[in-house]
């Protein structure tokens, strides 16, 4: 039985009286939602008071990006082991964003899981097609390819302590959503993937949809069988939405 689970990708937004309000909304909310894992990804500089506000509330919280080094001369970067002495439990690694705007590329995205992994978060793995490639008929392959540079290098069995979001390029905050008829094929293929390596991690693995999901869609797209909760980004700004979102997770 895999438990649901919302993670709130703030991406570039906020600042510490909108991360204070927002957290405090969601403390406020979280009472009534039911059993479902609920996480935020604030921008590194708002995760000490998010971290504070946070503690012992079984919100999780986590970070967008690493670097995957574990400390040295490298200007600008922050190490998984930092995230760790912010007690992050999670990490996402390969947001569409960063491999468009950061030149990240698979194997760098796959160095980024393992060292999250090496420093005791929990990765969560994004991958997803642009509307280029779903057009070409080339989602599977795309999907495929990012999901393998990861699974290569670190193993199957290193699916069971991460999390993976598909996240189709075409839908992030373009108000795009895939349907869920669409999301869930990619879900299966996903999961059918990883079962060519591991069933019994397959079957564990939680997969989260991401996209332009919002309180009028998640119900539909979390109903389906292969979707496990999602990655949000706009709609993860405002407590209310995200805590309507995070309790269609649980229906
Ligand atoms: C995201 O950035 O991970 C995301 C899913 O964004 P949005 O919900 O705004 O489409």
């Amino acid at each position: 039985m895999r438990r649901p689970f919302v993670a709130g990708n703030w991406k570039m937004n906020g600042s510490r009286s909108h991360a204070a309000s927002l957290v405090d909304g969601i403390l406020e909310g979280k009472s009534d939602l039911g059993d479902v894992e609920v996480g935020v990804c604030p921008p590194f500089v708002l995760i000490p008071m998010v971290a504070d506000r946070l503690a012992g509330s079984g919100v999780a919280w986590g970070a967008q990006n690493l670097d995957p080094n574990e400390s040295g001369a490298f200007t600008g970067e922050v190490s998984g082991s930092m995230l760790a002495d912010f007690d992050c439990r999670y990490c996402i690694v390969g947001h569409s964003e960063r491999r468009a705007l950061y030149g990240e590329t698979n194997d760098l995205v796959a160095a980024k899981f393992q060292a999250a992994q090496r420093d005791g978060l929990v990765p969560i793995l994004c991958v997803g097609e642009t509307l280029a490639q779903r057009e070409g008929d080339e989602t599977e392959a795309v999907v495929a390819a990012q999901l393998n540079a990861v699974l290569d290098a670190a193993g199957p069995k290193t699916m069971v302590e991460a999390v993976i979001a598909y996240e189709p390029v075409w839908a992030i905050g373009t108000g795009m959503t895939a349907t869920p008829e669409q999301a869930q094929a990619v879900h299966a293929y996903i999961r059918e993937l990883i079962a060519g390596r591991d069933a019994d991690v397959a079957g564990s693995v939680r997969i989260l949809y991401g996209g332009s999901v919002k309180a009028g869609n998640a119900a539909e797209l979390f109903a389906q069988p292969d979707i496990d909760g999602g990655l949000i980004g706009g709609a993860s700004l405002q407590s209310d939405e995200f805590l309507a979102i995070c309790r269609a997770a649980c229906q």
